[in-house]
């Protein structure tokens, strides 16, 4: 017998998705398939776990329009299920003139996206909330927060048991073929078979998508994110998030410095180049990974453009003074000592054939199927939306249920 619906992959997307399927059709025979033994042990269970407000997302496009919706939902989903988080806000400062101008946008793209309470301080009223940070000018966001991420993947979890799906693991997906109105999976634990398929595999979905015979507009670039811990004595320096003004050119935020709801403090992440795309360490190196990833045109024409800034990426993430001395631009009280712990996560960045990173999410359907082929930050944040609009999306579908 075929299930109605087959999910691949036990992130937050795939899980709020299944959430999403079961409460529009109570009775849905919805499996997920997650190669790991639990579920959120990527992307959804290792990122900076800050609940974005939609500041930064170009007015009008899925990123904006979903975050601003998701971190409202997730609010709301935390509180019903018990998860902590925290609502504290957070100041994006700038420490030049360049960087004030960069802030003059930020501040219009988070009025254009409707951001409650967002407003611009000076330099006294800075110090009243983040009295360690320093910037010649900055914007105050009162609705951010803080969650762990991991933690509302396996709330997903528990609430897609109660409400009659199945999540299996140690089922890693390995070959698909369409047959008799159906698909079949062969996975790690044996055989699934389904009459609509949801692609979440997060880094590796540009390759599940091949194997479903999908022609991917993208390719999965994996960029990894460190962190170093703040240790217990100077934590006092940060209440709640501090970020810099982000480059515009890059796709990444910047490090900046995180209060986890545990009272832990964190500055993070970077953005290297990995070696494989689970490729948590250093020197993590997956031969036929690495080479996919320096063969494609995309890649090729990206490093061409941004060999500079990969090459400084690379150099602050081997030498850790560069890494603190971003961190202390925010907050110059910090001292290298400070930073004890290191950890890491990897991003899936979705890359074009022309060099290009697909800067919002980019969703993928087909008659039989839909790719999340790009679900990089405010994935997370967004993930009850995103898991929304998909469900829409199968229901929709020729054969949906
Ligand atoms: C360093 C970093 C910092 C970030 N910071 C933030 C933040 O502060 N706020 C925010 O909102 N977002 C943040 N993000 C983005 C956020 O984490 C992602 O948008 C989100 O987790 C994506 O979820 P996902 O389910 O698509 O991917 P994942 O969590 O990676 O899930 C994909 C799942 O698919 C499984 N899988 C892969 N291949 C197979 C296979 N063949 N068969 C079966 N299963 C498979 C994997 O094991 C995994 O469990 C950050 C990400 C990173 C990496």
């Amino acid at each position: 017998m075929a299930h109605d619906i087959i999910v691949i992959g036990g992130g937050i997307i795939g899980l709020a998705t299944s959430r999403a399927l079961l409460a529009e059709r109570p009775g849905l025979d919805l499996l997920v398939l997650e190669k790991e033994p639990g579920v959120g042990r990527h992307q959804s269970g290792r990122n900076s776990g800050v609940l974005h407000s939609g500041l930064y997302y170009r007015p009008g496009s899925l990123k904006a329009d979903l975050c601003v919706r998701g971190v409202a939902e997730m609010f709301e989903f935390c509180e019903e299920h018990r998860v902590p988080f925290t609502r504290d806000g957070k100041v994006v400062i700038a420490n030049s003139p360049i960087e004030t101008q960069r802030l003059d946008e930020l501040e219009r793209r988070g009025r254009a996206n409707g951001l409650q309470g967002l407003r611009r301080i000076g330099t006294d009223e800075l110090r009243e909330i983040e009295p360690a940070a320093a910037g010649t000018d900055a914007l105050h966001v009162p609705s951010t927060g803080a969650v762990d991420f991991g933690d509302v993947t396996r709330a997903l979890a528990d609430t897609i048991a109660r409400d009659g799906g199945r999540v299996e693991v140690h089922a890693g997906v390995r070959g698909a073929r369409f047959k008799g109105g159906a698909w079949t999976i062969d996975h790690a634990s044996g055989q699934a078979r389904g009459r609509l398929v949801v692609n979440c595999a997060g880094l590796y979905a540009d390759r599940i998508a091949d194997l479903m015979g999908v022609d991917s507009p993208v390719r999965i670039v994996p960029f990894r994110g460190e962190y170093l811990t703040v240790r217990p004595e100077a934590r006092h320096l940060v209440r709640s998030s501090i970020y810099p003004v982000p480059d515009p050119d890059l796709p990444f935020l910047g490090v900046h410095l995180t209060r986890r709801p545990d009272g832990t403090v964190e500055a993070g992440p970077n953005a290297v180049l990995a070696f494989a795309r689970e490729g948590y360490g250093r020197w993590t190196i997956r031969p036929g990974e690495l080479w996919d990833a320096i063969s494609y045109v995309g890649m090729r024409r990206l490093a061409r453009k941004y060999w500079r800034s990969g090459l400084r990426e690379m150099a602050r993430s081997t030498f850790k003074p560069l890494f603190v001395r971003d961190a202390r631009r925010l907050v110059p009280a910090l001292k290298s000592a400070d930073f004890v712990g290191r950890h890491t996560g990897v991003r899936a960045q979705a890359l074009r054939p022309d060099g290009s990173l697909a800067d919002d999410f980019v969703i993928v359907p087909t008659d039989t199927a839909i790719h999340v082929l790009n679900a990089p930050s405010p994935g997370a944040t967004a993930s009850l939306a995103i898991g929304a609009s998909i469900a829409q999306q199968v229901l929709d579908l020729p054969g949906g249920p």
